[in-house]
């Protein structure tokens, strides 16, 4: 399970972007979290992806209390989280290729061994021919990093995903090919989601329920 119970976050002094948030997932289950631009939603989802220490609050992932760390939560759960973000220019590193860039976490985390295997099987999955691989950022379209930055959050093989407006920026057919290989990756490993967007016909079509902001922080 992925659980947040009472969660309140911010960034130093100012009222906290989110104020006492609660929300489950289930294993394998798809949850989206709708609400409109600027109400916490980013922040939320950093903090189930364990990269944001909330203030206050418990995250609990898979059984254990992720927040009782001081500062991050240990390696092997941070990877069982695999992310994917708005905007993948922001979080793709520009001096890397595309193939490295999905490798990345295999690098990181010492099996480079998986690295001939899994990438050239997760490029196809995300439908990226490839020759892109050996381009680098500036060289190929948001759709086409887009998809790199789903393949580099598959690639540790997660238990879990968090996508925080993973199409926002992207066309109908890549987005439809990004849903559908999320969708994929999910069904073969009983992977569970937390979705994020402003788009209510997304993740209607997406998830198996969507909760709206108001649900999730009862004060907002
Ligand atoms: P959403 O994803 O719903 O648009 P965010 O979580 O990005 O909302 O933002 C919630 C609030 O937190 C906003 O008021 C925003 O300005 C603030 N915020 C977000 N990121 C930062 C940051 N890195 N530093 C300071 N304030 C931030
Ligand atoms: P470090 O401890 O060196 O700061 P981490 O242990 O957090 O780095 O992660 C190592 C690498 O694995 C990072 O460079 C990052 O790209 C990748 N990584 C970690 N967690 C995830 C994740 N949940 N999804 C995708 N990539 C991840």
């Amino acid at each position: 399970m992925l659980e947040l119970h009472a969660v309140t976050a911010g960034y130093g002094r100012g009222a906290p972007a989110v104020r006492g948030a609660t929300l489950t997932v289930t294993p394998g289950e798809s949850v989206g979290l709708l609400g409109p631009s600027g109400c916490g939603k980013s922040t939320l989802a950093r903090i189930a992806a364990l990269l944001h220490r909330p203030e206050s609050g418990t995250v609990r992932l898979d059984g254990t209390t992720v927040t009782r760390w001081r500062h991050r939560a240990p390696r092997e759960l941070r990877t069982a989280v695999g992310v994917v973000f708005q905007s993948p220019r922001l979080s793709a590193d520009p001096r890397l290729t595309l193939g490295d860039l999905i490798a990345e976490p295999l690098r990181a985390t010492g099996r480079r061994d998986l690295v001939a295997e899994r990438v050239p099987a997760l490029a196809h999955d995300v439908g990226l021919g490839e020759d892109l691989l050996e381009r680098r950022p500036h060289q190929v379209s948001d759709g086409q990093l887009q998809r790199a930055c789903v393949a580099r959050a598959l690639v540790l093989r997660p238990r879990w995903l968090v996508c925080d407006e993973m199409t926002s920026m992207l066309d109908a057919s890549t987005t439809a090919a990004l849903v559908a290989a999320v969708e994929d990756y999910r069904r073969e490993h009983g992977a569970g989601l937390l979705a994020v967007s402003h788009d209510a016909v997304l993740l209607n079509r997406w998830c198996d329920r969507t909760l709206h902001w108001r649900e999730v922080v009862p004060a907002a």
